[in-house]
């Protein structure tokens, strides 16, 4: 057995505070890297172009950084259960490392791929939660279970030390010609394009891949934004928060790094407002935590409602509703400016997310699970823990102690779009309206119908009263 260890990314596409490399790094000098293209996850019918689009450019920057540590990144297009225990057995591995993955269909993957390994005398070293600040075995309430509610999860995981970044990658022993020869046999090809892959997405991405075009990210936000982040945040029209969730998804940048950077910037703060900022963003941190956490104890999440009350409840799910939700046609201004802006982007701003979702669930009461798949279908930063956190949150279906929250599409259009100018960005047809009516939705149907804008699909206030109708009989029915 050679001393080669294979390091095997996969929401880690960094060379930098990667806590399972550079355990493998301190280990041997021979850490070759690899990655796996996975049908199983590729051919599922939840997958965004924009998304894959970035995985291969960010692919694409990681094979340049191992190149530069003087190590190769491998790419395998194969069943990872079969394709990474026959790489490590081709290659003579001593043993394999990965960091460890909180959802489930990773989960049953990685103990398949122990198995396999375990089978071929190879080690494995696999529990690095390098995603994550806290493992979730370290964030536990005083009864010693997960948390279910995020404000003490908050508390509690704010107040525990965390780890500074870990070395970044360097100075490795490559693979001889032989054995790369090797590799080719065992599986190994060129990265495919996106395109080869059958994912098409010609519109530019919210943010470059590679980890330099993450770190670049990271300091523009910490100069330029972090400090008026409390304030800015809810304005999908100004470019106040991020936009960061691609890179943290994929594991593009370290989260002990960004965590570093806002900890630097509250020992620089001069005032209470900017502190306060730093503090909200380091909450958005927690809450992607705590999502990941609770799909990591409930798994069941990812099946549907956690309430008992949501798990059968009578969704009418209408499939003219639902298409005209998808393509940003309800005639509510703000669910389709930002049902547009995913469409054409593959992001949306995290007010308007939680703005169609309750539409959606809210005001055309259809399954939140119907979203929660479209958005799979098209966001770039796209995860299971955070759209279903999301999803379950917007829908009151989920863990959170506040259930019956109904966003009116009005109302928060003049909260946040006062201006009208994000609703007229991504609804061209409608950038000659007037602020006021544009805001309120109160489009004459005349008007309507003369720039090709629809009539409101659904009464907003009848609606409601509908859904809270239906929410109380489902909630005594249950009793
Ligand atoms: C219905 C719905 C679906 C969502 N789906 C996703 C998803 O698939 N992937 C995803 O990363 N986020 C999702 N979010 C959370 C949030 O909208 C995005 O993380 C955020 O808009 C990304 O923009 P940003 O990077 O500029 O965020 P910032 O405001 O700069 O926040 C920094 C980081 O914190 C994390 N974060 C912020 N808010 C949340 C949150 N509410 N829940 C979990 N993590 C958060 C993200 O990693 C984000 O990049 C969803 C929210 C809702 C309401």
């Amino acid at each position: 057995m050679s001393d080669l260890i294979l390091f095997w990314h996969r929401r880690d596409l960094r060379i930098s505070d990667n806590t399972g490399l550079a355990a493998a790094r301190e280990k041997s000098a021979k850490v070759i890297g690899v990655f796996c293209l996975d049908p199983g996850i590729l051919n599922s019918d939840d997958v965004a172009p924009a998304r894959v689009t970035y995985m291969i450019g960010c692919l694409q920057s990681l094979q340049q950084q191992y190149l530069q540590a003087g190590s190769k990144l491998l790419i395998l297009h194969d069943n990872p259960v079969a394709a990474i225990p026959n790489l490590a057995k081709a290659l003579k591995a001593k043993a394999v490392f990965w960091n460890w993955d909180v959802e489930p269909y990773a989960q049953i993957r990685d103990n398949d791929v122990i198995a396999a390994l375990k089978a071929q005398g190879i080690q494995t070293l696999n529990q690095n939660w390098d995603q994550l600040l806290h493992s979730p075995g370290e964030i536990f309430s005083g009864s010693k279970t997960p948390y279910t509610v995020y404000t003490p999860f908050w508390k509690n995981w704010s107040s525990k030390p965390k780890l500074n970044p870990v070395a970044t990658l360097e100075n490795c022993e490559n693979l001889t010609v032989a054995e790369q020869e090797i590799a080719k046999q065992a599986g190994v090809i060129n990265l495919p394009s996106a395109k080869d892959l059958g994912f098409i997405w010609d519109g530019e991405l919210i943010i470059e891949p590679g980890e330099t075009a993450a770190q670049t990210r990271l300091e523009t936000f910490i100069n330029s934004a972090i400090d008026e982040y409390q304030e800015q945040r809810n304005f999908p029209g100004v470019d106040g928060t991020s936009q960061l969730s691609a890179a943290l998804k994929f594991g593009v940048i370290g989260i002990r790094t960004i965590w570093q950077a806002t900890i630097e910037t509250l020992e620089n703060s001069n005032s209470e407002e900017v502190t306060a900022s730093i503090r909200t963003w380091q909450q958005e941190l927690a809450w992607r935590e705590f999502y990941q956490h609770a799909m990591y104890h409930f798994p069941e999440l990812a099946d549907g409602a956690y309430r008992d009350s949501f798990k059968n409840f009578p969704w009418q799910n209408n499939e003219a509703h639902f298409q005209a939700w998808c393509e940003g046609k309800t005639g509510y201004p703000i669910v389709d400016a930002a049902m547009r802006q995913l469409n054409e982007t593959g992001w949306m701003h995290n007010r308007c997310r939680m703005i169609v979702a309750s539409f959606l669930t809210k005001d055309l009461i259809i399954n939140p699970q119907w979203g929660e798949k479209y958005f799979m279908q098209k966001l770039i930063d796209g995860d299971l823990s955070a759209n279903n956190g999301g999803w379950q949150w917007s829908a009151s279906s989920g863990m959170d102690p506040k259930p019956l929250r109904i966003f009116n599409p009005a109302s928060q259009a003049q909260k946040f779009d006062a201006d009208g100018e994000y609703i007229r960005q991504w609804v061209r047809e409608l950038r000659y309206v007037e602020t006021q009516y544009l805001i309120s939705g109160n489009i004459l149907p005349l008007e309507r119908r003369s720039i090709g804008y629809p009539a409101p699909i659904v009464d907003h206030k009848k609606q409601q009263a509908l859904f809270k109708q239906l929410y109380q009989q489902q909630k005594i029915s249950m009793d």
